[in-house]
């Protein structure tokens, strides 16, 4: 099939590399011209493992290309992919104006049926108003009247992968979900996934969007629940791996996404939660337990700092050592980060951070002032008087922490991911702090 993806973002990107791989002729949009240009020069302008092998692989078999034209992509292709940005906006609600101006924009350049599917997470009731939106805006000569004479079909298909394991996870989802109005989005629709030979749910679109939010809301509000246990495991000497570890065994609760730590970020789950809360409130519910789940997320980084303090005595003018400010490992993401978010607030505080991420630096130079970036992880803990560990990536577990030792001027670790083996540090002569491992043990 030819297949238009609208925005070469994380999950633009992703989808328009994959679908090429198994088998379809994709044509991927940009209107940031450094990134098409990059694209273009078989560069991928993010981190992401196994991408650019595999984007290059397409391109040489002539099923992927790139663009800055929406109207070229048009012209090419029968299906259009919408993974532009959905923001949010001061009052939680998702900014929709990328996604209204890209149909605008398809409308205008038009001339044969369109399947137009949204990619990006968007609330209930998008469907509708991309749909309007193309009506309103196509070619007189395509109306008579009220009436539409130019086929087209609007379509949801979520994404759910998660950066990182992108590829992985978009070439072996659980499942593919469709949100359709016409046996006919739904046959091309099928088409296109079938080669993946997954389980599809097919439903309606605004079924189809709530399925999202749902997801992501589910995601974090376990989080929060753990976070909100590890609470409790630090004041009565218990130990939340073990008791996730206990919890998740039961089939009905599983045990991802139980790990207590400095909360969640990124650039899905903060916005979907608002996003989702403000649906409830514009249609008169108050979901007052995503509010609850937000503000244990934001209370973990805080009491992560207040612990911080506490075993340090004074932050002003220690030196602190950071290893990770991604989001997560294996990505250089760093959007809502609760990294930087902790960062920031120990530089309020009047401290010195010294940081190493393996993949991210790049990114957290524009955003985080002040900082002392440093090109590996011992040097970033040189003449700390505290280690923090933030995101988990597996290269922190494998440093030599002789080294370590003996560059700090305190030995003192906080974990914020409990990814380290305690035991052996606290063997190695670090005081070691992780979250919800009962500090009174
Ligand atoms: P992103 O910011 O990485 O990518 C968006 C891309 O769209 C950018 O490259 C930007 O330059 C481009 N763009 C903006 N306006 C454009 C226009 N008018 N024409 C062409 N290109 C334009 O965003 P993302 O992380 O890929 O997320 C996209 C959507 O997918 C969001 O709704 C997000 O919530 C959702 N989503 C993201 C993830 C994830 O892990 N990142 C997972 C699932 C769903």
């Amino acid at each position: 099939m030819n297949i238009a993806i609208i925005g070469s973002g994380y999950v633009g990107l992703v989808t328009g590399v994959c679908l090429a791989h198994i088998g379809h002729h994709v044509i991927c949009v940009d209107n940031n011209p450094q990134k098409i240009k990059k694209l273009k020069g078989g560069q991928v302008p993010i981190y992401e493992p196994g991408l650019q092998e595999l984007m290059r692989a397409c391109v040489k078999k002539k099923r992927l290309k790139f663009t800055g034209s929406i109207k070229e992509a048009c012209q090419q292709s029968s299906v259009i992919f919408l993974a532009l940005p959905t923001p949010p906006k001061s009052n939680g609600d998702a900014d929709l104006t990328y996604i209204e101006n890209a149909s605008r924009e398809i409308a205008l350049n038009m001339d044969s049926y369109k399947l137009i599917v949204e990619k990006s997470t968007v609330p209930a009731q998008t469907g509708k108003k991309i749909q309007r939106t193309i009506q309103l805006n196509l070619p007189r000569k395509f109306k008579k009247g009220n009436k539409i004479l130019l086929g087209f079909d609007v379509a949801s298909n979520p994404e759910f992968l998660k950066e990182g394991s992108a590829v992985h996870d978009f070439m072996n989802p659980d499942r593919v979900v469709l949100g359709v109005e016409s046996k006919k989005a739904e046959k091309i629709l099928r088409e296109i996934y079938k080669p993946l030979k997954t389980k599809m749910v097919v439903t309606n679109i605004a079924s189809s969007e709530i399925i999202k939010h749902a997801s992501n809301s589910f995601l974090t509000t376990k989080i929060s629940f753990i976070n909100a246990v590890a609470q409790i495991c630090d004041r009565v000497g218990a130990d939340v791996l073990k008791v996730a570890e206990g919890m998740g065994l039961d089939k009905r609760i599983g045990r991802q996404f139980l790990d207590a730590g400095i909360g969640y970020g990124g650039s899905c789950f903060p916005k979907d939660v608002d996003s989702f809360i403000h649906l409830g409130e514009k249609n008169g519910y108050d979901f007052a337990l995503l509010k609850e789940v937000r503000r244990i997320n934001d209370w973990q980084r805080r009491w992560f700092v207040r612990l911080i303090e506490e075993k340090l005595w004074n932050i002003k003018d220690k030196t602190i050592g950071v290893w990770g400010i991604a989001f997560k490992p294996n990505t250089d993401d760093i959007r809502n980060a609760a990294a930087i978010e902790i960062v920031r607030m120990l530089q309020a505080e009047r401290a010195r951070v010294r940081l190493y991420d393996p993949k991210a630096m790049d990114n957290a130079r524009h955003v985080l002032k002040g900082v002392t970036f440093c090109d590996d992880p011992y040097a970033a803990t040189q003449g700390c008087d505290c280690l923090l560990l933030l995101t988990e990536w597996q290269e922190f577990k494998d440093v030599d922490f002789i080294q370590v030792h003996e560059a700090m001027r305190q030995a003192v670790i906080f974990d914020g991911r409990n990814f380290l083996d305690a035991e052996h540090l606290r063997r190695m002569g670090f005081e070691y702090f992780a979250i919800g491992r009962g500090r009174s043990v």
